[in-house]
This record gives C-alpha cells, structure tokens and sequence, in this order.
C-alpha cells in the first residue's frame, strides 16, 4: 500500500483553516489599528473584537458581555479556578471539588491552590471514563467555592453529564466551571440552558491559532482581575488586545459550532469502523464509553508494547498519532487518565489516541487499519514483555 500523510491527532492541535487565516490576514497589514485609539483605525479594530466576541457568545448561547478572551485554554482555566478560589476565600470558603482526570490545566491549578491553604476533592471516574454526578454532590461541603469538572476528556474524549453535574451545583448554590477545550465544535453547548457559570475554550483545537483563547464568566460573576494594567477586557485582563488572533478565534468558533451534527455524522462511522478493526488485535481493548465519547475520538490499549515505539512507527508510515504515556523529564510516566479508568500501569504504556475530523477519507481507514496491526506484530515481536505475557509468566 502506498504511503500516505494521515493527521489523527487533531486533540492535540489543529491546524489553522483557510476561512480562519483570512479572516485574520489583514490585520497583520492594513488594519493594525490598537483598539484603544480614537481614530477610525483604532475603532475599526474595536469593531472587529467585538464582532469575534459576539460569535463566540452566540455559539456557546452567552451574552457578548460575559465573554473573555485569553492567551489559551489553560490561562482560562486558572483564571476560572484561581479567580474563583481568590474571590470565594473572603468568604471563608476554601475547598474545590475537580475530578482525578481532569487536565494538568485544571489538576496542577488546584495543586498550587492545595499548598496555599485549600482542599481539593478529586472526585473518581468509571471504568468506562464517566462521572457520577452523585459523587459529585457527595463532595460538595458547606465551605466549597466551586466545581470544576471537564466536558470531554481530552485522552478518551468521554463526554460527561454536565447538565447534571450543573443541577447539583445550583442546588448546593455553589459555582460551576467547565473546561470545554475539547467539547466546543464537537457537541453542542448552551451555557445557560445547562447551567454552566464558568466555561474555558482554547483556539487551536478548533483551527484558530495556537496562543488564544477564552473564558465564559456568567453575569453577576465578579472574578478579580488577571492582568493589571490598561481598561482591555472590561478592565479585567489588560494588555493591548491580539486583534488577529481574536478575530481569527471569533471566525473558528462560528465555523465549528456550525454544522456540529453533520460533522459528527461524517466522522462518527469512520472512528466506529477504525476501533472495530483496531480491537481485532489480539489483547487490545477500548479506553471510555463508545458511545458518550468525541465522535473523532478513540483510544484503545494494546498490551505488551511501548506506546512511544507505537507512535514512532506510526510516525514512520505517515501516521501522526499520540499514546497515552507522556515522557517528562525522562522518565516514562503512564497517563493519569488512564490509570483513574483502573488500567494497569502497564497496560496503559501501550496506549493508542487517534483524534480525527472531516478530512480523513475512507482510504485513509483503511491504510490505518492495515497499518496499526503490521506495526503492533513488529513491536510485539520485539517485546520481553509480549514474549513474557504469552508463556504465561508474571511480567511487571
Ligand atoms: C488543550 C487543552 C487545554 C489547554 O489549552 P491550551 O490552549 O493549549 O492552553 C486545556 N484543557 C483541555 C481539555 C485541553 O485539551
């Protein structure tokens, strides 16, 4: 079979679409106005932010008001979490309830909050990646300042009940922040019909640039302020405003959340038919619910590999791919995600994220499927472990 150039790793980073770098081009040119001025440049380039804050709040069922833009995700994120934590503090309140596999965005956030005198709950996950909305209501105490709960895991792309999860909150009267970097423009959102308070987006997973972002606060909201300096973003995070990437997110979010179920339709089958023939392998198994997942997602243990080597292999047969084992500092560490589903650490080494969308065609299923097998045999071939495991013998 020939080689061919297959991008499934779009969970990690997209690239940024035609409509989205048009939308930006002119102003790196001619409309390089600084929003703050008088003149008509300056004007027009206020114009043009708060035409993108409008399609980002149209999109997520907001108001224009209640929209932030950030450098990233996970600035919104410990915007939300840290802002919340400042705020609630006064009142005495200082505990936060977040799940054991939430991103190191949001987990690393609440860390840092744990040695500055909070308490964090971690609330668990199933074995198929789903949260109890029970055990998030079990967590939530009398000094609790906020929820923090991801919409769609970005390793097994599980979707989580975040209506309910949103109920309890209001219940217990306490504030809701969603990380949503992975949800928007795959399943359709409604702040206020699902009672979201606080909800975090980045750019680049939906073909805007890498650098940008924003965060939905609910009206009556009053986090502190993130950056101090000029009147940018109702005073609440200064610095001169990044016109292009603004108007490029504001285009990206118009264009994603436009056809949710027609995309999810297209690419729904695809994945179903890349996890049936993947799951084929001998020791292998799905990572996640199938069905309450990313319709571009799976992930999918395979025993008795490196995840590391997979990915190389891959990389080698034009297969751009992620695993679930992440090598910081040198050391191999298993993904925390896959360990909070009860995989073994082991088992969760040899892991497999493909992250597709539209443009994967038919050919480019089959050429993965007749690709993923031929490299796991070789790997497998390799492996004192593979070899291990067969004989039967104890393998650690
Ligand atoms: C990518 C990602 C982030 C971080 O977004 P950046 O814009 O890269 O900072 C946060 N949360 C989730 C779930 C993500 O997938």
């Amino acid at each position: 079979m020939e080689k061919r150039f297959i991008y499934a790793d779009n969970a990690a980073t997209t690239a940024v679409s035609e409509e989205v770098l048009n939308a930006m081009m002119p102003h790196f040119t001619k409309a390089y106005g600084n929003a703050s001025s008088i003149y008509k440049l300056g004007r027009d380039a206020q114009a043009d932010i708060e035409e993108a804050r409008e399609k980002v709040a149209a999109a997520l069922g907001a108001d224009a008001k209640e929209i932030f833009f950030t450098s990233c995700g996970s600035e919104s994120d410990n915007w939300a979490i840290k802002g919340t934590a400042e705020m609630m503090a006064k009142k005495g309140k200082k505990h936060i309830v977040t799940s054991v596999f939430e991103h190191h965005a949001v987990l690393h956030t609440c860390e840092y909050l744990e040695k500055h005198g909070f308490e964090v709950t971690y609330v668990p996950v199933d074995e198929k990646g789903m949260i109890n909305p029970e055990d998030v209501r079990n967590a939530i105490r009398e000094d609790t300042a906020l929820v923090t709960i991801m919409y769609a895991n970005n390793e097994i792309g599980t979707i989580q009940p975040i209506e309910e999860i949103a109920a309890v909150c209001h219940e217990k009267k306490v504030l809701f922040h969603t990380d949503a970097v992975q949800a928007v423009g795959h399943v359709e959102i409604n702040v206020k019909k699902q009672g979201i308070d606080m909800l975090s987006l980045s750019g680049h997973k939906i073909h805007a640039q890498k650098g940008i972002g924003a965060l939905y606060v609910r009206k009556g909201i009053v986090l502190p302020n993130l950056i101090h300096g000029g009147g940018q973003e109702r005073g609440k995070r200064a610095g001169t405003e990044n016109v292009p990437a603004i108007v490029g997110l504001g285009r990206a979010v118009e264009i994603a959340c436009s056809n949710i179920s027609e995309k999810a339709a297209l690419i729904t089958p695809k994945r179903n038919r890349l996890i049936d023939g993947i799951l084929k392998i001998p020791y292998t198994r799905l990572n996640g619910d199938r069905d309450r997942r990313l319709p571009g997602n799976l992930n999918i243990s395979i025993e008795g590999i490196e995840g590391e080597s997979l990915l190389l292999m891959l990389d080698m047969n034009g297969i751009c791919a992620s695993s679930g084992s992440a090598c910081t500092s040198g050391s191999l560490d298993p993904s925390h995600v896959l360990l909070s589903i009860g995989l073994k650490h082991e088992v969760a080494h040899g892991s497999l994220r493909l992250s597709i969308e539209e443009d994967v065609t038919d050919e480019d299923v089959n050429y993965i499927l007749e690709v993923v097998p031929k490299v796991v045999e070789r790997l497998r071939e390799m492996s004192p472990v593979w070899e291990k495991m067969m004989k039967g013998e104890k393998y650690e």
